[in-house]
This record gives structure tokens, sequence and C-alpha cells, in this order.
């Protein structure tokens, strides 16, 4: 599996924020073990892609910036996770949050990275792509980082 065309419509845990992507996207989600993420997840942060064009949003959005370049975005009213997003760069799309859409159940692991910094009761286990923190951070000097 590695793109799939049509539509895909998911919901927050109350179902104020409704979410439906149309068009192309790679479903398969990637994970982060980096500390921002394990603080905002509260375990082990996944995400897939999707770009802007094919994603449309309704209900009570709260961003919040988590640095001067990324914005994490959370319902208003129950607080599920809906998507991170690079607020830098127009054209950077959305990664969102994988268990807002029922069909996501089958999405194998695409990555993974901070894959050292995994907490014991997350280790993920497979043969997808694995980055250290150093090997993600010496590609990516221009990201959230382990703070
Ligand atoms: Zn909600
Ligand atoms: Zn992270």
């Amino acid at each position: 599996m590695s793109e799939i065309a049509g539509y895909l419509e998911g919901r927050c845990l109350c179902g104020a924020v409704k979410v439906r992507i149309d068009g192309l996207h790679d479903p398969r989600p990637g994970a982060c073990h980096c500390r921002m993420c394990q603080r905002w997840s509260g375990g082990v942060f996944l995400c897939f892609h999707a770009t802007d064009e094919a994603v449309t949003v309704e209900g009570p959005v709260t961003r919040f910036a988590s640095t001067a370049f990324a914005e994490r975005a959370f319902c208003t009213t129950c607080g599920s996770h809906l998507w991170m997003r690079d607020v830098e760069n127009e054209a950077s799309g959305y990664d969102l949050m994988p268990g807002l859409f029922d069909k996501a159940h089958d999405w194998p692991l695409r990555s993974e990275i901070y894959a050292d910094r995994a907490m014991a009761s997350v280790r993920l286990e497979g043969n997808h792509r694995r980055a250290t923190r150093a090997e993600y951070e010496a590609k990516h000097p221009h990201i959230e980082g382990d703070v």
C-alpha cells in the first residue's frame, strides 16, 4: 500500500469536529517518539499526510503553536488531537491523527523517528523505516527537536 484515492471521513471523540479527505494521500502513519510528541500524545505520536487541497475541516478547532513553525490542533470541545502542521510552509499540508478515521485500523506503519527515545511501553515492531534522534536531526536541522 502506498497511496489511495477516494475520500475518507473522520471525526473527533465528541463528533463536533469532522475531517474529510478527498483525493490522493498516503495513508500509512509515521510515528514520532520525541519528547514534545510524547507529551502531546501521551505515548506515541502517529500521523499521516494529506495535502491542503484534499482536507476539509468542520467544527470547533483550537490551534496551539508548539514552536515558531509548527501548529498542533485539537477539538475545542473534547480535546481530541487532530493534526500537526508546518505553518511556515504554505503548501505543507496536514499531518493528521489516524485514530480519527475508522479505516485507519488496517493501515500499516510507514516509518518511525526518534526510535531510540521510545518509551519501553511503546516499542514498535516490524520492518518499517526507523531513524534515531541523531539520524533524524542530522537530516532535518529545522525541526521541533527533542526538548
Ligand atoms: Zn470533539
Ligand atoms: Zn515528535
